[in-house]
């Protein structure tokens, strides 16, 4: 169980450590990178050692992040010394790949925004409220009373921008906007995070195309689901965004996407208008938010949607 902090009290933490390691979660999005990139620049900035790590390739359309060339991958078997490591925007030890065995740490200290979260860390700042990790950051350097540059505030517009569907999603609050107006202020263009992050390249939407030719439909419509067979998945391709286009159909409440990256593991993302998933995902060992959450089946592509869809069947009865 961890130790739950305020915010002045995980300053303290980072304050106190010299030398820091940052883990930004496996199947890296906008948020945890940015998130973490963000705390990079402002510990940097002041003075201290800081290891950017995440146990996975990280997507092409995060290559603009300012700093993003720091991340490193841990080997097998590697051992880093370090006083705290800090684990950003993951809500369960396993979600920090190997970093929990790489690090030799004094502490680690956990920032994240999932309910779902599991406190597997010694120390734990969570805010369920926030609609990113980002947002949390963006206090905790206010809190810490670190001048923010624009790298580190293009870094914290890009968590914001991420986790709230680009500012639509109902997670956004007025605290969001409000973060994002600052940042603003600090000379975030929109448009720069926006360009970067809407540019596909042309096998990405060739696989779209494939993708979509597997939309299927259960109860009445109210389940629809995509996949990506072993055959057509390729990890180069950035595929997060291909569940929106199941979501976003009239009639669906659970929106699902089933991607098959090894011979028996499947990944699966859920989306909804409402029902909690984040419930469902938990389940399954997984986790994130009431209308967005993950989770990994260690079996292959049509063995994992048949478990996880008999599992909805109780909702839809
Ligand atoms: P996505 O479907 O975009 O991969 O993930 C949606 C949300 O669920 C994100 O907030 C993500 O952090 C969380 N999530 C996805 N997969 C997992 C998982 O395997 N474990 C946990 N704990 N959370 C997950
Ligand atoms: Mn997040």
């Amino acid at each position: 169980m961890s130790k739950t902090c305020t915010l002045s009290e995980t300053g303290e933490l980072l304050k106190q450590a010299n030398k820091i390691v940052i883990v930004s979660h496996v199947s890296p999005d906008g948020d945890t990178l940015g998130s973490s990139l963000a705390l990079m620049h402002a510990l940097r900035s002041l003075g201290k050692e800081v290891v950017m790590n995440v146990d996975d390739d990280i997507p092409a359309v995060y290559s603009f992040l300012p700093g993003i060339q720091e991340y490193r991958r841990f080997a097998a078997g590697e051992s880093v010394e370090a006083d705290l490591l800090v684990v950003i925007d993951a809500s369960s030890a396993d979600r920090a790949g190997n970093a929990m065995e790489a690090v030799n740490a004094l502490a680690v200290l956990n920032i994240d925004h999932h309910k779902t979260n599991t406190h597997f860390a010694d120390y734990l700042y969570l805010d369920a409220d926030a609609a990113a990790t980002a947002e949390i950051i963006y206090s905790l350097l206010l809190t810490m009373a670190v001048p923010l540059n624009i790298d580190m505030a293009t870094c914290i517009y890009e968590g914001l921008y991420t986790d709230t569907g680009s500012f639509k999603y109902s997670n956004t609050t007025s605290n969001t906007l409000a973060t994002a107006a600052a940042l603003l202020k600090l000379g975030v263009n929109p448009s720069t995070i926006s360009d970067n992050m809407e540019v596909k390249s042309r096998h990405q939407v060739e696989m779209l195309g494939e993708v979509l030719k597997t939309l299927t439909f259960l109860h009445d419509g109210r389940v629809a689901f995509v996949e990506i067979a072993p055959e057509l998945y390729d990890h180069n391709i950035d595929t997060d965004t291909f569940v929106s286009y199941p979501r976003y159909i009239e009639g669906v409440e659970i929106a699902l996407l089933f991607k098959q990256v090894e011979a028996n593991l499947t990944r699966v993302s859920f989306r909804s208008k409402a029902i909690d998933v984040a419930k469902i995902a938990l389940s399954f060992g997984g986790g994130g938010h009431q209308k967005a959450a993950g989770c990994s089946i260690y079996a292959p592509l049509k063995e994992a949607e048949k478990t996880v869809l008999q599992a909805l069947e109780e909702l839809f009865v």
